[in-house]
């Protein structure tokens, strides 16, 4: 099997070796050292700024950006949304749920926020802004900058779902000024499904501190409190964040965050210089390194995703909802190579010589 979807995505062999492993015992001092080493390399690799922290949750993604609407905003709050996707939606659904008062700025599907959108808002009295650095569901890689420049002059809060793009494309969390940073295991970061990450600027953790506690699972305060000695508030997936320290190590040993994003970059540069013969056009007009969105011109995406799956053992990422039959994902992210490619552009080339596509 090759795997080219957007998570779970493939693991490195050392970080597959731990999943082998024995889950130890987690309220020890070594333990501790983990987590601790977790927090640092995570907040060196987004460029946080100093005084920064991040904790790490039980829970896949989701988890993350919910915990950010619980315990960052309040009813006090008046919020954008950037909705382009399903992305954007899940966090306009989150702030209808936790009554969050927001607006949304809803995107064509595929198409970025240009900078006459935010113009409007301007001056409103909004607080907070909410938008995931990559919408992954259309591939679209936002402009960060700009839209980190608008909250900037607005003195409005930034969260940033970088949750597909953290490690696969530049994101540097003290130049934007972003308040909170979210990411999780099962993307770049290239280990099983189940952790996501916070992480916080000192005004992220002030707004976490003295947020008024509305659960108990995602409460950050808890969080922070626990992480200041390397543990959780309750038992987390240990296993998992011992392979999340393993795959922290082994991008640092290759020369940290730059190296990994080159490296993505090149894989996915690669596989968009190898498909220009076949019969798809781009669907998005600002792609991340981490995923190519592709519309098919000749077959139904679903129906490549399936016999891909079935017939030559690789799997790309099918699309749901509106975009089921319009568009399929391929991933860069996690241990693919460009002879990985290879082998995806041979089985596109088996499938036109059968009439496929
Ligand atoms: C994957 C992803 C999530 C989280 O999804 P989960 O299935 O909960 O892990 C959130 N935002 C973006 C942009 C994603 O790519």
């Amino acid at each position: 099997m090759i795997n080219f979807t957007v998570g779970p995505v493939q693991s490195s062999d050392a970080v597959r070796a731990i999943g082998a492993e024995q889950v130890p015992y987690f309220r020890t001092p070594e333990f501790s050292e983990v987590m601790l080493e977790n927090e640092r390399l995570v907040l060196s690799f987004a460029q946080a700024p100093a005084g920064s922290r991040a904790v790490f949750l039980t829970g896949s993604g989701t988890a993350a950006m919910e915990a950010a609407v619980m315990n960052l905003l309040t009813q006090a709050d008046k919020a954008i949304v950037i909705n382009g996707g399903s992305f954007g939606h899940r966090f306009a659904e989150l702030l209808g749920i936790h009554r969050i008062p927001y607006d949304e700025i809803r995107l064509e599907p595929g198409r970025t926020l240009r900078p006459g959108q935010l113009d409007s808002y301007a001056g409103k009295g909004y607080t907070s802004l909410l938008v995931n650095v990559g919408e992954t569901s259309t591939g679209v890689l936002y402009d960060m900058g700009m839209i980190a420049g608008f909250c900037r002059r607005e003195g409005m809060f930034l969260i940033a779902d970088a949750i597909s793009t953290f490690l696969a494309d530049e994101f540097d969390m003290a130049a934007l000024g972003a308040g909170a940073m979210l990411t999780g295991s099962q993307k770049a970061l290239a280990c099983p499904p189940g952790v996501s990450v916070v992480a916080l600027s000192p005004e992220g953790v002030a707004r976490a501190m003295s947020a008024p506690r509305k659960c108990m699972y995602l409460d950050l305060r808890d969080a922070l409190v626990n992480g200041e000695r390397g543990q959780t508030p309750f038992t987390p997936a240990v296993g998992t964040l011992r392979q999340i320290n393993t795959r922290l190590r082994e991008i640092e040993a290759a020369g940290g965050a730059p190296s990994e994003r080159a490296r993505i970059a090149a894989i996915a540069a690669d596989f968009r210089s190898k498909i220009k013969e076949l019969p798809f056009a781009i669907f998005s007009d600002r792609l991340s390194n981490a995923v190519t969105p592709l519309r098919p011109l000749t077959a139904p995406a679903y129906d490549i995703f399936t016999t891909l799956k079935d017939e030559y053992g690789i799997w790309v990422c099918p699309n749901g909802g509106e975009l089921r039959d319009t568009v399929f994902r391929v991933g860069h992210i996690g241990a693919l190579t460009t002879a990985d490619n290879d082998a995806l552009i041979a089985a596109f080339n088996d499938m036109r010589r059968r009439g496929l596509i």
